[in-house]
């Protein structure tokens, strides 16, 4: 049994297309028009296989097709179909699109398997709409998605309204919770989002881990003061301050962590933000990701050490807040081990990498034994409409999770 490449890349085109706005670019934002339409079409290829389809309560979009034995456990896969602004063709779209065809072939070669299954494609994962995303894996795994009817999106439109476009409610999402003994276990496919399978020419990635990110507010506060008349040697510059601390994040951060350890400041504001006055106070976001919960925290001591003794330096003081913290989220052992076994069986290249960004398996490993089949993006491009993908490492990569699906199912 193979997958049909040139099928699953006209139908990643044809969700892609589903995007299109009039202010030309190809945009699936959750519970939009351009989502609901993507959707539709994609429920719409399922039913044409005889899959029963249906919403669950956290709007979480799920084909179904029965196994020999439906008092199994079922095996999932999926992914996300919304997406960034102006995003790409690939990005969530792959994991649903290649899913739907695993069950295409079976369909095809009247192949039944144990096990039912279901392909899922989740809520709002992106969550860039209303700063807050992985909702409806969270809702599966019966977290806290941490919405309400109340939020107001980037265009100030409330969340219980745009919601309606799915038929859910904020408070109701919580009965889309499943039960772990129902599910043997959650496979997605996904591209890399990253370069090392790109650079290193290797056809598919299998993922050790989804690395943790951890958040802080960092406010450095000096003295606001007249930028003529205050002389260089009597400043209390926050901004000053800061900036030499930011500079030095690079270097801490290479010397305590691993190749996969990054650290970033993303936002940054100074008060009182005037041309004519030195800055008092600056305040910035940090965060550190990698694959391993201690590196994090000594990437954390090293930094916080630093501070102190730039702020010793420049006579200013510092808070570093944290703001929110994820753990690294290993993938499930024996999940993994049925890729690796796929990918061997189809004689393709592979390397074991950690995932950088975020992605639904990141809240169901948490539940459900889950594990990541990766794809090279090239030149690690992502959320962009340059996000590409070569049309050989996606029949491959469907390849392996069709195997995959094999190997699991016989368990
Ligand atoms: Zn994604």
């Amino acid at each position: 049994m193979k997958a049909n490449g040139k099928r699953v890349i006209s139908r990643l085109e044809e969700i892609y297309q589903c995007g299109k706005k009039e202010d030309g670019t190809y945009t699936r934002m959750a519970f939009s028009d351009e989502d609901v339409k993507g959707r539709k079409l994609f429920a719409s290829w399922a039913e044409t296989l005889g899959m029963t389809t249906r919403v669950d309560a956290a709007g979480n979009l799920i084909a179904r097709m029965d196994g020999q034995d439906n008092s199994l456990p079922v095996i999932l896969m999926g992914s996300h179909l919304d997406t960034v602004p102006d995003g790409g063709k690939y990005d969530g779209v792959l994991g649903c699109v290649g899913a739907l065809e695993v069950c295409e072939i079976f369909k095809k070669e009247g192949y039944v398997p144990k096990h039912p299954l279901e392909v899922i494609v989740f809520t709002d994962e992106e969550g860039f709409r209303f700063g807050k995303g992985l909702t409806g894996s969270s809702a599966v795994c019966g977290q806290d998605a941490g919405i309400s009817d109340s939020d107001l999106d980037i265009y100030g439109e409330e969340r219980g309204k745009v919601m309606q476009s799915y038929g859910i409610t904020s408070e109701g999402v919580k009965a889309a919770v499943r039960n772990p003994a129902d599910i043997h276990c959650f496979l997605e496919l996904h591209v890399e989002q990253g370069a090392r399978l790109y650079r290193t020419k290797t056809s598919v990635g299998i993922v050790s881990s989804i690395a943790g990110v951890n958040r802080y507010e960092v406010t450095v506060t000096g003295e606001a003061n007249h930028a003529g008349s205050t002389a260089m040697a009597d400043r209390k510059d926050a901004l000053v301050a800061a900036a030499g601390f930011i500079n030095r994040i690079p270097e801490v951060t290479t010397e305590c962590g691993n190749e996969f350890t990054v650290a970033t400041v993303g936002t940054i504001k100074v008060t009182p933000h005037s041309v004519n006055v030195i800055p008092g106070t600056c305040t910035f976001s940090l965060e550190i990701r990698d694959t391993e919960a201690h590196i994090m925290s000594l990437v954390e001591q090293k930094l916080q050490e630093t501070l102190g003794d730039i702020c010793k330096k420049y006579e200013v003081s510092s808070t570093f807040v944290p703001t929110s913290f994820h753990d690294p989220a290993p993938m499930s052992d024996w999940v993994k081990e049925n890729i690796k076994k796929a990918v061997e069986e189809l004689g393709i290249d592979y390397s074991i990498i950690p995932s950088g960004a975020f992605h639904d398996s990141l809240i169901m490993t948490s539940v459900f034994p889950t594990a990541m089949i990766f794809v090279p993006s090239e030149n690690g491009v992502s959320h962009s409409r340059y996000e590409y993908t070569e049309d050989k490492d996606i029949e491959n990569g469907c390849n392996v999770l069709l195997g995959t699906i094999l190997n699991v199912d016989k368990l």
